[in-house]
């Protein structure tokens, strides 16, 4: 497999409606693609980064800049590496990704952008051979429960209505947003309306450690978790917190990276983890902490980003895995991207069905994509 080169586009486009969270509302959603072209296939790569940086450090610009920059000319040159890696492994997929790391291991961070190069190279390694994400990495299931999410609302009754929405339409589970002024009632309500519904609330880091009466009204409510109620760092807090409350505690913006992890895991900072690839730098990674937690009896979910169906794809198989107890954010859903060029087939009555074709997820349709890509620079691979 010889690399000729990587594209970057960049893709303008929206939310059916505005998302709100405790750190502010968007319905702008750029997305930042790669396209790796070998002389056998050619793939994509979907980065994570939101347009700002409120979830985390990672914004779409600043993603372009730094694959643009720094990590296509690192790939351009030791695609070989790569490829060679990936001969005699046990799970080829691993080495290929692990090949990627390794020559983009001398960036710092920026890991939303590392795991979108990742799955472009994956993308297209997989499609050379004409196998799946599912088959490459030994999943068996067809198909993986799928939640909603839904932001902060203006209204409780309007907060009802989106959840009576997801109800309808089957979902496994409803996730809302929640933020200090917008927690316990309204999630009263829902639990009021919906007794038997699998609920959880995301707070996104917005409480502190003088908010643990408060959030330990969420007892009353059997949530599957409370999800990132405190700020990101503090991890000794959240401890404290795992303690005190009866919900259990999930970790998503405070799981980075691994060795992160292993601090969680170490002083009891959580119940339940939050996986999302493009956070954790791809899907290797995403894996590797997978294992970690299923060794610890820590069970996980599969965040959502807002994405296409290329990476809701690969994190419908992500979901597959074993330790994969709680349902993901794969329901997709009215708020989702409109205008994707990624046609995944959506999730309905609570399922999603993994992608079984060549690749991570289903090859762009060229019109829909021509349609809203408004940049896109060819970086022809070096010697
Ligand atoms: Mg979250």
């Amino acid at each position: 497999m010889r690399l000729e080169g990587v594209e970057l586009l960049w893709l303008d486009m929206h939310l059916r409606r505005a998302h709100d969270t405790s750190s502010g509302s968007f319905s702008y959603r750029p997305i930042v693609v790669v396209r790796a072209v070998t002389d056998e296939a050619e793939g994509f790569g979907e980065c994570a980064a939101l347009a700002e940086p409120s979830y985390t450090e990672e914004f779409a610009a600043g993603a372009w800049q730094v694959l643009a920059d720094h990590l296509v000319p690192a790939l351009s040159t030791s695609i070989g590496l790569v490829e060679a890696a990936s001969a005699t492994a046990e799970r080829p997929w691993k080495s290929v990704a692990k090949g990627v790391s390794e020559v983009t291991g001398h960036v710092k961070g920026n890991r939303m952008a590392k795991a979108a190069l990742e799955m472009a190279v994956l993308d297209s390694w997989l499609r050379s051979r004409g196998e799946s994400l599912r088959e490459a990495v030994g999943v068996a299931r067809s198909e993986v429960p799928a939640g909603a999410v839904v932001g902060i609302r203006s209204s409780v009754s309007e907060l009802l209505d989106d959840v009576e929405g997801c109800v309808d339409g089957g979902c496994a589970r409803v996730k809302v947003k929640i933020a200090p002024g917008w927690d316990t009632a309204p999630m009263r309500a829902v639990r009021d309306r919906f007794p038997d519904l699998a609920l959880q609330a995301d707070a996104n880091g917005s409480y502190g450690r003088d908010d643990f009466r408060l959030l330990k009204g969420f007892d009353e409510l059997d949530l599957l978790c409370l999800e990132q109620p405190l700020d990101e760092d503090d991890l000794v807090g959240s401890a404290a917190l795992a303690v005190e409350l009866a919900t259990p505690v999930c970790l998503d913006e405070s799981v980075s990276s691994r060795s992160r992890l292993g601090e969680v895991l170490r002083i009891g900072a959580c119940d339940v983890v939050c996986v999302k690839p493009g956070r954790l730098g791809g899907l290797r990674e995403a894996v590797a902490v997978h294992d970690v937690c299923v060794a610890a009896g820590i069970p996980l979910w599969c965040g959502g980003m807002f994405e296409t169906g290329l990476a809701r794809s690969a994190n419908a198989v992500l979901s597959a895995l074993p330790g994969f107890q709680l349902p993901g954010d794969l329901a997709g859903g009215p708020r989702f991207v409109e205008e994707d060029p990624f046609h995944a087939e959506r999730a309905a009555g609570g399922w999603a069905r993994l992608y079984d074709g060549p690749g991570v997820g289903p090859a762009p349709d060229a019109s829909s994509l021509t349609a809203v890509v408004t940049r896109r620079r060819w970086y022809p691979a070096l010697g």
